[in-house]
């Protein structure tokens, strides 16, 4: 398609410009979509501060390839598409997974994808720009999803993020009787008590400082809360198994303090799922892990094959997005919209619509 598009490029930390640039090109087996809203990642904000994991110490060890248009949780429809797309049609709402991976590696050939060694990311690299534009190109080996009609663009966008919460909670293992805790109940810390629900475990409890998304975490089906600032919760968490402690901890927030009341709240040989991002290195006691209680520690990294259980698990409602989306921005505002996404207290899921 000819002619020219807005969009947010990043260019350097502190340095994002919106840019009228050209619509991209698409190759005979690629996809043009028209973007209906793509969200704000607690990433993108890191991205915007600098974040050390974008941009890296020196050049050589840089994530990023700027400048390049943000945003990976977008949704849109099909303006056009190659001779070789097979299965689609003009005006079908799509979204592409995060990661557009190689397909040749070792980790590709094994079936692990998200670990593809030699993968782009949409919003990163300079072979996949992202949602934060009018249009978009979904790239030859990336993995498309059509949406069903009858969800909403909104929810299209939270995908990414509960695909990621999904993914999470399968590294648990989670069985019947297990006590699970959910340490940060942010968009994918919520995710996560939906995922974790529909396996039914023994208890889940959901753990936040902020009492609006306590309640949330009630409502997708979390038995019990706490909040950290009114209790100690690992002595809450002891007394109400006896003493032993829970049998997964799934820390989802990104601070020591989640950590180290994680490897306290956990039994002797329980699991623990590390998925959020600290802003940097923390320290914890390492020998709780082995000398003391014998922890399974499993990280937790993008949402290999979770996107289709979460399209289905939303069009059932087992998987909750009511209340998640919180503020939406026009594409020119995404000053104020990341400044929400950072600071407003209220805030769980910020989109941009172009
Ligand atoms: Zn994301
Ligand atoms: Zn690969």
């Amino acid at each position: 398609m000819e002619g020219k598009m807005k969009a947010l490029r990043m260019y350097a930390p502190n340095d994002f410009r919106i840019e009228e640039i050209p619509i991209p090109d698409i190759r005979e087996d690629e996809i043009l979509i028209k973007v209906e809203a793509c969200g704000i990642c607690a990433g993108d904000v890191k991205t915007l501060h600098g974040g050390i994991r974008v941009w890296g110490t020196t050049p050589e060890n840089r994530y990023i390839e700027a400048p390049i248009t943000g945003g990976h949780e977008f949704v849109g429809r099909v303006v056009e598409f190659g001779s070789k797309v097979n299965g689609i049609k003009l005006g079908d709402r799509m979204v592409s997974e995060q990661i557009v991976p190689c397909g040749e590696c070792r980790f590709c050939r094994e079936g692990n994808y998200s670990m593809c060694h030699r993968h782009y990311i949409y919003g990163f690299k300079q072979e996949t720009p992202g949602g934060f534009a009018e249009y978009m190109k979904f790239h030859h080996s990336g993995i498309h999803h059509i949406i069903p009609e009858g969800m909403s663009a909104w929810e299209a966008t939270l995908i990414e993020p509960l695909a990621c919460a999904m993914h999470a909670v399968d590294r648990a293992k989670i069985g019947h009787s297990d006590i699970v805790v959910i340490g940060g109940l942010g968009a994918i810390g919520l995710g996560m008590v939906s995922a974790a629900r529909k396996l039914e475990p023994k208890m889940i409890i959901g753990l936040d400082l902020r009492r609006k998304r306590l309640e949330l975490a009630k409502q997708y089906g979390a038995d019990l809360v706490m909040n950290p600032m009114d209790m100690d919760v690992v002595e809450e968490i002891k007394k109400l198994t006896e003493g032993y402690g829970c049998d997964v901890y799934i820390e989802a927030s990104g601070s020591e303090k989640s950590v180290k009341q994680g490897m306290g709240a956990i039994r002797f040989q329980g699991r623990y799922v590390q998925f959020g991002v600290f802003p940097e290195e923390i320290t914890v006691d390492w020998n709780d892990i082995g000398d003391g209680k014998e922890i399974d520690i499993y990280g937790a990294h993008l949402a290999p094959y979770c996107y289709r259980p979460v399209i289905h698990g939303i069009m059932n409602g087992s998987i909750h997005t009511e209340g998640l989306m919180t503020h939406t921005y026009r594409l020119e505002d995404w000053k104020e919209a990341f400044e929400t996404a950072e600071k407003n207290p209220d805030a769980l899921k910020v989109m941009l619509v172009p």
